[in-house]
């Protein structure tokens, strides 16, 4: 079971992970599924780390930091069955790079258009 929460609600864990990024969060989900108790202690508001999607601007859900799942195990997800706990991919059609003067990049062009 999950909980989140400001306080731990027990005295005592079998692990302590410091840090809920995706390698944090991951291990704690297989040793939870080991049986173990664990604890993830995290300093921001939010899990995920630098794969996390926040709300930069009022319903605008954005990758702040990592934006491809470049590196992640297709494993990992089928294992802790990550689909059915809510992960879902969107395919990386295209990438917009918007320019402070108001034009911007497109990866398909490479170059800077108007
Ligand atoms: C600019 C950039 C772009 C990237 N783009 C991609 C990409 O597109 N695709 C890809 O696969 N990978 C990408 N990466 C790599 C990927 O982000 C990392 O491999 C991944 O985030 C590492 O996960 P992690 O859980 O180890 O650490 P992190 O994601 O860094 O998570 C660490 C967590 O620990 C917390 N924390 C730290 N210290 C403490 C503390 N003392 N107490 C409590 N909590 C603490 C932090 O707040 C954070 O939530 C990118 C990395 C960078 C920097």
């Amino acid at each position: 079971m999950i909980e989140t929460s400001t306080k731990p609600s027990r005295s005592s864990y079998d692990a302590i992970i410091v840090g809920g990024g995706h390698n944090g969060l991951v291990c704690a989900a297989y040793l939870a599924k080991a049986g173990r108790r664990v604890l993830v202690v995290e300093r921001r508001h939010v899990l995920g780390g630098a794969a996390v999607s926040e709300q930069v601007f009022p319903g605008f859900t954005y990758s702040v930091c990592s934006y491809v799942v470049s590196l992640f195990r297709p494993h990992i997800m089928r294992e802790l069955e990550l689909t059915r706990h809510g992960l879902h991919i969107i395919p990386l059609d295209c990438a917009f790079l918007p320019l402070p003067d108001g034009r911007f990049l497109l990866p398909e062009t490479i170059a800077v258009e108007d």
